[in-house]
């Protein structure tokens, strides 16, 4: 690889530079202060607050969270999926990772069959790992995975929810996404939580997805519908711009891909 040309500045710059950077971090502090109440009223889809919402995030995201549900800006994208495409219905089976404690009772009370699953947390109907589910195949109409697939093996993750789908069933995902990436961000060498905060924004990722992610869910089989955040609902629900949550559709009459290899 050609080595960039890149200057060393003199010490004198250093020092300079050493300076100049606390006075920006003060700055910086100030406004964010003075930013941190925004005055805007916003409604919460998800309990129907309406009026000033909080910060949330490192670093913080103006009106991300609710005050009274806590929600924040991909809960309440997942509440309008669930008012405009959901049509959950009393006759579906509903299987749902790591389940948001605010939309427990709100799927509860729409399916007829709702199961909660965690690989770490203890307070679910099944411990599972998403990566090799010990479930029968075909026996759930919608799987909710919010915020899983850049923990894990997300092709194996992917390959078993199609499994585990009845035909005509759908996956709905959030995951962090860089769109203008070609291709999804690993590295074998970050291996230490600090690392994994660098380069993958969360101490606990493994990944940072590019858009080959939507190649990935249709290699596993599904159909892919984006649904959108878009105007006027960013400045009413207080969502994040283009924010996008992933419906994936397992076909009716089409069968599981074959797996290639299968390790362990
Ligand atoms: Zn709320």
């Amino acid at each position: 690889m050609a080595r960039d040309a890149i200057p060393t500045p003199d010490p004198r710059q250093l020092r300079l530079a050493r300076g100049a950077l606390e006075r920006i971090r003060r700055r910086r502090l100030r406004e964010f202060e003075a930013m941190m109440v925004t005055g805007f009223s916003r409604t919460c889809p998800v309990c129907g607050y309406v009026g000033e919402f909080a910060p949330v995030g490192e670093p913080p995201r103006l009106d991300g969270l609710c005050p009274l549900c806590r929600s924040r800006e991909r809960h309440r994208l997942f509440k309008l999926w669930i008012e405009r495409r959901g049509a959950i219905t009393t006759d579906m089976a509903v299987l749902h990772f790591a389940p948001e404690p605010v939309f427990e009772p709100i799927l509860r009370a729409l399916a007829g069959t709702y199961v909660t699953a965690d690989f770490l947390r203890t307070k679910v109907d099944l411990k599972l790992n998403i990566e090799a589910l010990e479930l029968d195949d075909a026996g759930f109409d919608l799987i909710v995975a919010h915020q899983i697939l850049e923990h894990v093996d997300h092709v194996k993750a992917l390959g078993e929810c199609f499994r585990v789908l009845k035909p005509g069933g759908r996956l709905v995902v959030t995951t962090p996404v860089i769109e203008a990436w070609a291709t999804t961000y690993v590295n074998p060498a970050i291996t230490t939580a600090r690392e994994r905060v660098l380069h993958f924004g969360q101490k606990d990722h493994s990944r940072y997805f590019g858009r080959d992610l939507k190649d990935h869910m249709r290699a596993a089989g599904f159909v892919l519908h984006e649904f959108v955040s878009v105007e006027p609902d960013v400045s009413t629900y207080a969502l994040m711009r283009g924010e996008t949550l992933y419906e994936l559709t397992r076909p009716a009459g089409r069968p599981i891909p074959q797996k290639k290899t299968r390790k362990g």
